[in-house]
């Protein structure tokens, strides 16, 4: 196993499958910067399944035991489920997930399902239409999301996880529609507080409903009390409802942060490595790769990088007199 400067194992990886996407949400891509001309990663820069699933490999043999594909919207690259099946296979892997934004759960989730995907995570941002029409820059519906949460139900994803970004005075009024929505069929969501990700979003600290208040409100409606982790690293805090019918999270990333239990990788769609969200720049492995290097020198890259890790950006956040100006964008490393 191996440790970072301060004591944390590699445990997690994040794998970005494509930058792209088919939706502009105000929060990650807004339109008005990822327009027409907008120039996304040309294929052959991208790792092809092979090459990521060879960096998986190593990275689960330094430790990772969880693995889940974002994007961009992971569904948006082509016969996403060959990969799946391709990283189901190999040993150590004890979990398998994706997070979408189910506009192509229809056509995909029985396919993705029968590769070996474990677990969903689906986003949606507010049941209602207008709200959430203006969240996603006018590329889905709420229905669109119904169908494909059916569609994963149907394929026998459970629980189903739903990803909720809350910004105060977009959708806010919204969340508890959106928990009574997820209690009476069953749904995980989890609450995210707006984060300072990237450079594009123009994030201001109001734009945040500290999850507290959320809880406030939620709880004024529908009781809660809370309930301890699952897991060592689990970010989520979470709360079931009193009178049964399931739980919710809330990711407290602004205002009490895990940077602690933080035992997270990023792999790029181009085959970076990114140990922070919020990290200015990442290890390139793809030059390394394709040049010839072998499983043991990657493995070297890889346990060099972690080892020097000292990331806990969003602990340090409110100490910051200045926002970072080098950070990732989100749509690049998928959250
Ligand atoms: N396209 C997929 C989707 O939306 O589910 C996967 C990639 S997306 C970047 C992963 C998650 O990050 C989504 O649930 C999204 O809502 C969340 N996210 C994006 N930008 C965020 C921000 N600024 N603050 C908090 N969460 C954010
Ligand atoms: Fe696309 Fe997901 Fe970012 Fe929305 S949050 S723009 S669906 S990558
Ligand atoms: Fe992990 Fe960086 Fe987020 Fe802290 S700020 S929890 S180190 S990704």
């Amino acid at each position: 196993m191996i440790q970072d400067q301060f004591k944390r194992p590699l445990r997690d990886l994040r794998i970005s499958v494509t930058d792209r996407c088919n939706f502009r949400c105000t929060y990650c891509m807004p339109a008005e910067i990822f327009g027409e001309g907008y120039k996304f990663l040309p294929r052959d820069e991208i790792l092809s399944f092979e090459e990521i699933e060879r960096l998986t490999r190593i990275i689960v043999r330094a430790g990772a035991v969880k693995l889940r594909l974002t994007g961009g919207e992971p569904l948006v690259r082509q016969d996403i489920e060959t990969l799946v099946a391709m990283l189901a296979e190999i040993d150590g892997v004890e979990d398998l997930a994706m997070t979408t934004n189910a506009y192509f759960l229809p056509q995909k989730a029985q396919a993705l399902k029968d590769a070996g995907l474990q677990r969903v995570t689906i986003s949606l941002d507010s049941l209602d239409e207008d709200v959430f029409q203006r969240m996603n820059g006018r590329r889905s519906s709420v229905q669109k999301v119904l169908d494909g949460i059916a569609a994963a139900e149907q394929a026998g994803f459970d629980p189903i996880k739903i990803n909720t970004v809350v910004q105060r005075g977009v959708n806010d009024h919204t969340v508890v529609d959106l928990a009574r929505f997820c209690k009476d069929h069953g749904y995980i969501v989890r609450f995210i507080e707006y984060m300072d990700v990237g450079t594009m979003n123009g994030w201001r600290m109001d734009d945040v409903v500290p999850a507290d208040e959320l809880v406030a409100r939620i709880d004024a409606e529908l009781p809660l009390e809370p309930i301890g982790k699952n897991y060592r690293g689990e970010v989520a805090r979470r709360y079931r409802f009193r009178n049964g019918g399931g739980e919710i999270g809330l990711i407290t990333s602004v205002t009490r942060p895990f940077c602690g239990a933080c035992t997270r990788l990023r792999l790029s769609p181009e085959g970076q490595i990114f140990t922070c969200l919020f990290a200015g720049q990442g290890t390139d492995l793809r030059a390394p790769l394709r040049s010839g290097a072998s499983d043991e020198e990657l493995e070297q890259i890889l346990r060099g990088t972690w080892h020097a890790r000292n990331d806990r950006y969003s602990e340090e956040r409110s100490e910051l007199t200045e926002p970072r100006t080098e950070k990732v964008q989100m749509y690049h490393i998928g959250g």
